[in-house]
């Protein structure tokens, strides 16, 4: 006997101590594994004339034996050789039970939701089952190995006694005996009578498995009226007669080949959780079909949440691809743009040619065809949403959102007319989310900029003197806090504002480029005529003081100046250039810190703050000393308000000291 290996043991002591109210699920894994062997099948025989379709038809059958308490799921797919079975039935190779790996680290006080998050493959079986066997002849190969285990220890590999008379394999579970009914266990107490009923099978198909593309098919007893006698007088009571029939359980056409009207939501929900292994509901549904030279079905989702590999590297975007019915690619790159890489779904085109090599597919001007019209259509829902329910959008921003802002900064703002205006900020001012455009059509007179600022929490941007200051003259300020957010901007640099036909709000005003600013640099002019000139002055009256402070800071600011943009600080720290404090910040923490180019600081000072006097009549007292004092310390503190370290903690102590 082959021993099992670790994560293949803990997987199987879950499965058997499972009380999972959902354990259902084990048919639909089987049927899937059977349908994807099928898959593979027809797939290999498109280019493989050695494994060419026998004419035989391709099909799922379900059988139960109630007095053995056996449930058979067959399929004429692919099969496994020896290989196969011990690869793939002895260890946890495939995708959902890689996944159950990852999360397997702290699954202890969670197993539950892991066995409802994946679907455990193949090994949900061993949730009923007290013996699996594993019939199976590879196809191209005559022959046919048995696989067999309790989900205890281990499991074994026998040459059959009896051939498979075509490829394909059996999966014969062995059902648990019943439980005896104990208080309080109510869910073991169910028992395993379902399965082994000829409607409680069929429900399970119908619920889990209806769409399928491949027939799942049982054997089934009905009931028909046995022929009339000839000679049947008035008095005659029908007979009845049992007779046996095979029944397709499953509706076959593919549900993103129904029409949309004659698909119930509940069921796009199912199958999208079963078929992508989410728990929630999709966010959004989007189907469609195009009709003309090119001919396609698409069903597509958006989900509610990010799958939990999202940000991994090992995370493939994608969706699948069927070709008449073949599933030619599981997660076809091509048909979606990076920042949509969280979108699932399907497209199914009887035009996409078979000759399946990577290389063509890449190159293939319908796919690109198709990609370019799931893009728009991705688009233009995310927009539905974000009008008319604007808190779900919220909710699908703040997981997917920083994916969109890569998508512009990665393409070099490229992408930026593609999805600014799916994009939300927090206002400084409204206090919530907005969009670009809505700041620009609630910006006052006067400003021509879009404001923001950037840094690493909402709260003290709140607080930073520029933007205060901008905010007590009646602008608003988007509050950055993603490390991605100001490298986006920079590479965005405007915001490109569609006019709206028959817009009401914004008659009038045509499309344009509006700049986005941050409120920290040096050159912003957000104060009135008269603050200006009154800074102008302050500034020329007190050359040599700039010069004295400039020079106590020297390699430290580039500058200092009167700053007209201030209102209650005494002092702020902006920048000249395009390195902002904060894009200095994200990259000191990136890995090439050392070469990191940094931000040019400019102390800005506030003239009519009482600090302005003192500092003024340190000048003119001559005190080089304390006004150097003052300047190290505004400098500081000015440093500490942005959220930025201090360069030398201990002199900054030792001049509070000296101060005080
Ligand atoms: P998954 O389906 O996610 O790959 P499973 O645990 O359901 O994982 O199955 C493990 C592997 O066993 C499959 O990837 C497949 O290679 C193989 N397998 C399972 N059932 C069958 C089957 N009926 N026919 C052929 N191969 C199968
Ligand atoms: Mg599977």
């Amino acid at each position: 006997m082959q021993k099992f290996k670790t994560e293949s043991k803990k997987l199987l002591d879950l499965m058997a101590n499972s009380i999972y109210t959902n354990r259902d699920i084990f048919l639909r894994e089987l049927i899937s594994n059977a349908s994807d062997a099928i898959d593979k099948l027809a797939f290999r025989s498109l280019t493989d004339t050695s494994i060419a379709e026998d004419g035989e038809e391709l099909e799922i059958m379900i059988s139960y034996d109630k007095d053995a308490r056996t449930i058979t799921i067959s399929d004429n797919g692919i099969g496994m050789t020896r290989d196969e079975l011990e690869e793939n039935l002895g260890t946890i190779a495939h995708s959902g039970s890689e996944e159950f790996k990852a999360a397997n680290a702290d699954a202890q006080g969670s197993a539950i939701d892991i066995i409802g998050q994946f679907g455990v493959g193949f090994y949900s079986a061993f949730m009923v089952a007290k013996n699996v066997r594993v019939i199976s002849r590879a196809a191209g190969s005559d022959e046919t190995f048995v696989w067999e285990s309790d989900g205890v220890e281990g499991y074994t590999i026998e040459p059959a006694a009896e051939q498979r008379p075509t490829h394909g394999t059996d999966v014969i579970l062995t059902l648990r005996d019943e439980p005896e009914a104990t208080e309080g266990d109510e869910e073991r107490a169910e028992g395993f009578a379902n399965y082994l009923s000829e409607w409680g099978l069929r429900d399970l198909v119908r619920r889990y498995s209806n769409y399928v593309r491949h027939p799942i098919r049982m054997m089934v007893t009905k009931s028909r009226e046995k022929e009339r006698p000839e000679d049947a007088g008035d008095d005659y009571t029908p007979e009845y007669e049992d007779y046996e029939e095979l029944e397709t359980l499953n509706s076959m056409t593919p549900i993103w080949r129904k029409r949309k009207q004659d698909v119930e939501q509940s069921d796009y929900d199912e199958f999208y959780k079963s078929t992508f292994h989410d728990w929630e509901d999709s966010a959004r549904t989007i189907p469609f079909h195009v009709e003309g030279s090119l001919d396609y079905y698409a069903l597509i989702f958006v989900p509610s949440r990010a799958p939990f590999d999202l940000y991994s590297k090992d995370y493939e975007k994608g969706l699948a691809l069927y070709s008449s019915n073949v599933l030619i690619q599981e997660k076809c790159a091509d048909l979606l743009p990076d920042y949509y890489n969280f979108v699932r779904g399907i497209v199914d085109s009887p035009d996409v040619h078979l000759n399946i090599s990577r290389e063509t597919l890449q190159q293939n001007a319908q796919l690109r065809a198709i990609a370019k019209r799931v893009e728009r259509k991705i688009k233009s829902e995310l927009q539905a949403m974000l009008a008319d329910d604007r808190e779900a959008y919220e909710g699908f921003f703040e997981n997917f959102g920083r994916g969109l802002k890569f998508g512009i900064y990665n393409s070099y703002g490229m992408n930026a007319s593609e999805l600014a205006d799916l994009l939300l900020f927090y206002s400084a001012k409204e206090k919530k989310m907005v969009t670009l455009r809505e700041y620009v059509l609630a910006m006052p007179e006067g400003l021509d900029k879009i404001l923001y600022a950037a840094g690493d929490s909402r709260e003290r941007l709140e607080k930073l003197p520029a933007v205060t200051g901008a905010v007590k003259r009646g602008y608003d300020v988007l509050l950055c806090t993603q490390d991605v957010d100001e490298f986006m901007i920079q590479v965005m640099r405007t915001y490109h504002m569609d006019a709206v036909a028959g817009d009401a709000e914004n008659a009038g005003s045509d499309a344009r480029d509006i700049e986005l600013a941050n409120v920290s640099t040096a050159d912003l002019d957000l104060a009135t005529e008269e603050e200006k000139s009154a800074a102008e002055q302050a500034t020329k009256d007190n050359e040599g003081l700039f010069t004295a402070m400039s020079d106590a800071l020297e390699g430290k600011v580039s500058q200092v100046r009167v700053s007209a943009n201030l209102t209650d600080a005494p002092a702020c720290i902006s920048t000249e250039g395009p390195i902002s404090l904060e894009m200095e910040r994200v990259m000191m923490q990136g890995p090439d810190a050392a070469m990191a180019p940094r931000a040019q600081r400019v102390l800005e000072l506030n003239a009519s703050h009482p600090v302005f006097e003192k500092l003024t009549a340190a000048q003119e007292a001559g005190d080089t000393e304390k006004l150097s004092l003052y300047a190290s310390l505004l400098y500081d503190q000015a440093l500490l308000v942005e959220g930025l370290p201090v360069d030398d903690p201990v002199e900054f102590a030792k001049n509070v000291c000296a101060l005080m």
